[in-house]
């Protein structure tokens, strides 16, 4: 290191505290990026590796980003996860004696960024960190720097389970200490794509004790501490902003593991990963930043307590049955702008005074909002309103000082109103009045001199001067005037009368500019001791905003208000999937009820492919959580229990499109239902032991719900294509079969997706063969095979024992079908022989009903045409 150049020799120390981030190193007006960074950020950033020479045996590799254009470098390093540390110079190079002095001031993190493409303003943006502790458990804390938000909780030694909430809040950084395991680390980075950061103090510290002061337990306080000391010392600024840390108990929600939701699609569709398509997209009808963010953190954590749940419920309805004050209401929230966000970035002191303009038009809007919510005249309502702060002397103060159309820089003036600071004002008559004089002094030039077009003017590098066009010259008076500069038909000049009022009013001008900022740094200082207030107006407005958003969505979708059963029972009538039924336009969706109370825990639901099944299963899933979020749901009635947990298993088929799906990951997640299920929860089972070959599949499948039926007990809709479990329903007493219906119409299959009990018609893949017309003998054979095969060995109670490969039993029963054939085929044309080869060689088993009928639509096309020719 010693022959490295000072700089390189300090660029090199300051490098050894940051080894996981990007330094950009500030050098005049670029951030410079050494050694290896410089490598990669070149790659990363498409930009130009260079070198320099440092000093040391090798030139350095080298690249930079100019400072005026950083901001997008570093969102895009951001982006993909990485790290960057802000380095700047602390002093004036002019005043450095030697190497100019540079710190960090400041470690930006995908988890702490707070502005920029990545941040939406309808999504918190969540930084995690996680405690190992010796007995096991783990402890979680998170933050959202931008909006102050700061929670903690406990959880049990299953890992999963912070996996769970880590996916929940959609956290892209997770801080832990040195003693964490390497193998959990790697999961989170590998699997999950999370950013892992390091701290080891996890004591608490003076600078945010107060944040934890309702926290009852040492263990949310180490793992808070945690993450506060991360987030200071990376920050590197004052965070006025941070809320007090709440403590919550992940057992006081409405649980659904991360597998669940994702299947769900509560926030995000499982093929683009985006909102559109999902309960989120649905629901959004809020008109704040603030109320789309608790949207998504209601959406996450439905309810389990009723009394809160019917509170939202009755809020729901009253805000659907007062159409015209709800849509004032929205209006006035329109207006409301992120007093989350902006309490953020006052604390962190980015705020200019169009900002301060937005907080004085948010806060003028409460006491209307306050009114329209008494119209209402609903005591939840009442109650809300009454909570609604309007921080009186906040408005008073920002509508006295700040001008209404205000620049955006806060360092060039044209910020504070007039009246508002005596010192100001002096300094601005000052200024106004040297104007006037101006004014005045062109008038008296004019008339003393004769010339109509003399004029006075301004620019930077002469100051106020007098222009005379060329043709005038001659008017001007000898000596009174000193020519300054000489345009192409005109000369500018002075007198010393015009230099000495220019002085007086440039100088004014320069104290207004200074103490315009002065005064703008102290307001800003006094809206930071609001921040607590602005947070907790933040909160009602958002819950109001969540609220009249499930009245919009429910009032304009038709929904109704669910009732709670103390039974356990589930009465739904004409029941709808909230999404599908959008998509698709309501009058096309086929309405389904859904019926289960202590005789019908289990619901085997069969028939063919695409006829509703899977749509069916969610839709109930759909209807418990919007009732339990405390929306109004797709149905024309509705009884639920309030469920504990949602557990769901859809088909491995379904989602291979995401290629993640294998029958490991099945078995997993049924593997977490049967573990984790009570009575009390909801179990959808859509096509389970799919992924593997038929008779391992089956038999799982039979296990799987004889052992949710006997020990669990949990309400549970268990779709299949074996059509042999159906007659599990005369062994198991509280199991039914259901199922969804098809009909002919004009020799086409119809889908009716209509729900009826029962079994489906078992003989369904010939009933479509009849109907593509294959040849009678060809059905008449396969009725004959299905009767052969129904009374021999492949029962289900034989299954179960044999266990055999599907394939092998797939050949033995495809050779018998084309003994049977061919002979009688001897006598038809060659090209027949190939279709019947064609027909014989299909492996049913690995197909499904759809792609059954496909194939034989194209065998029958080819068999037409041959006819035909
Ligand atoms: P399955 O699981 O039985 O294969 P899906 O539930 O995937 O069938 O449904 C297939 C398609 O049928 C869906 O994409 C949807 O467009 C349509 N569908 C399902 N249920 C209904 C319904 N109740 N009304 C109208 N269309 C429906
Ligand atoms: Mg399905």
């Amino acid at each position: 290191m010693a022959t490295y150049t000072p700089m390189i020799q300090q660029y090199l120390t300051i490098k050894a505290d940051y080894q996981d981030a990007f330094l950009f190193f500030r050098l005049g007006d670029f951030y410079e990026m050494f050694f290896d960074d410089a490598i990669k950020a070149s790659q990363e950033l498409e930009i130009t590796l260079t070198s320099r020479d440092g000093g040391g045996d090798e030139r350095i590799p080298m690249c930079g980003v100019p400072y005026h254009s950083a901001a997008n470098y570093i969102e895009t390093l951001i982006e993909r996860g990485y790290k960057v540390a802000i380095c700047e110079q602390t002093e004036d190079p002019k005043q450095a004696k030697g190497v100019v002095k540079r710190e960090v001031v400041q470690l930006i993190t995908p988890g702490t960024i707070m502005q920029g493409r990545g941040i939406e303003d309808k999504e918190n943006n969540f930084i995690a960190a996680v405690s190992l502790f010796d007995d096991g458990t783990f402890g979680f804390a998170y933050n959202d720097l931008s909006t102050g938000e700061n929670k903690v909780t406990l959880l049990g030694e299953n890992f999963q389970e912070v996996i769970n909430e880590i996916a929940s809040i959609g956290a892209k950084e997770v801080v832990v200490d040195d003693t964490f395991p390497e193998q959990l680390k790697k999961d989170l980075k590998e699997k999950f794509f999370i950013t892992i950061s390091l701290e080891n103090e996890t004591s608490i510290s003076k600078s945010f004790e107060h944040l934890l002061t309702d926290l009852d337990d040492e263990k949310l306080e180490q793992t808070m501490s945690t993450l506060l000391h991360y987030l200071f010392r990376t920050q590197k600024r004052s965070l006025d902003h941070l809320q007090k840390a709440k403590s919550y108990n992940t057992n006081q929600f409405l649980k659904i593991d991360y597998y669940s939701k994702r299947n769900l699609e509560l926030t995000e569709t499982i093929r683009t990963k985006g909102k559109k398509g999902s309960l989120l997209w649905l629901l959004d009808e809020t008109k704040t930043a603030m109320g789309g963010r608790l949207l998504k953190q209601w959406i996450d954590k439905p309810l389990i307590q009723k009394k809160e749940i019917e509170r939202r419920h009755r809020i729901v309805e009253s805000m659907i049955n007062h159409y015209f004050e709800r849509e004032e209401l929205r209006e006035g929230l329109k207006e409301v702008y992120d007093l989350e966000r902006l309490s953020g970035r006052v604390a962190f002191g980015n705020v200019n005074a169009r900002d301060l303009i937005q907080l004085k038009k948010s806060l003028q809007q409460i006491p209307a909002i306050a009114h329209m919510l008494n119209r209402f005249q609903n005591e939840d309502l009442q109650h809300l309103a009454n909570q609604l702060d309007p921080c009186e002397e906040l408005t008073d103060l920002l509508e006295r000082s700040i001008v209404d159309n205000p620049p955006i820089s806060v360092k060039e003036g044209n910020i504070i109103r007039d009246g508002y600071n005596a010192e100001l004002d002096q300094y601005r008559d000052a200024s106004r009045n040297g104007k006037t004089w101006i004014a005045k002094l062109e008038k008296e030039e004019r008339e003393r001199t004769g010339i109509k077009s003399l004029k006075i003017g301004y620019n930077r590098v002469f100051g106020y001067y007098i222009e005379v066009t060329k043709a005038n010259l001659q008017f001007l008076e000898e000596g009174r005037y000193e020519r300054k500069q000489t345009l192409s038909n005109a000369e500018r000049f002075i007198t010393p009368e015009l230099k000495e009022k220019e002085a007086l009013i440039l100088q004014a001008e320069e104290k207004i500019v200074d103490l315009e900022y002065e005064l703008f740094l102290s307001i800003r200082e006094e809206v930071k001791t609001y921040i607590p207030r602005l947070q907790a107006l933040a909160r009602i407005i958002s819950e109001l905003d969540v609220l009249q958003c499930f009245a919009t969505v429910s009032e304009k979708r038709h929904y109704v208000k669910p009732s709670f059963s103390d039974e356990r029972k589930i009465i739904i009538k004409d029941g709808r999937h909230p999404v599908v039924e959008k998509v698709m336009k309501s009058q096309e969706y086929v309405p389904n009820d859904c019926y289960m109370d202590q005789e019908r825990e289990i619901l085997l639901i069969t028939g063919p492919n695409m006829s509703g099944k899977s749509t069916y299963m969610r839709q109930i899933a759909l209807t418990a959580i919007l009732a339990q979020v405390g929306c109004f749901v797709p149905a024309s009635e509705a009884i639920l229990p309030i469920f504990d947990q949602i557990f769901t298993r859809i088909g491995a088929a379904d989602d291979l499109i995401s290629g993640q799906s294998t029958f490991m990951v099945e078995m997993l997640e049924a593997k977490n239902a049967i573990a984790h299920a009570t009575k009390n929860s909801l179990i959808l089972f859509d096509e389970i032991g799919r992924g593997t070959s038929t008779y391992d599949g089956m038999a799982l499948a039979q296990a799987i719900i004889e052992y949710i039926h006997n020990h669990i007990g949990a309400k549970t809709l268990f779709s299949t294509h074996y059509h042999e479990l159906t007659s599990l329903e005369e062994e198991l007493p509280n199991l039914k079969n259901i199922h969804v219906s098809a009909i002919e119409q004009n020799g086409k299959v119809v889908f009716l997706h209509k729900i009826k009990e029962g079994p489906a018609d078992k003989s369904y893949g010939i009933h479509v063969a009849q109907l593509a017309e294959l040849p009678p003998s060809l059905i008449k054979r396969a009725n004959e095979i299905l009767v052969q095969l129904e009374a021999g060995s492949n029962t289900r109670e034989e299954v179960t024992k044999e266990r055999k490969s599907s394939i092998e039993e797939t050949a033995a029963q495809l050779s018998f079908f084309t003994d049977e054939i061919v002979p009688k085929a001897e006598k038809e044309t060659s090209s027949e022989k190939k279709l019947l080869q064609e027909l014989s060689s299909l492996n049913l088993l690995e197909m499904t009903p759809l792609d059954a009928l496909n194939t034989l639509y194209k065998l029958q096309k080819k068999l037409k045409s041959q006819q035909n020719s």
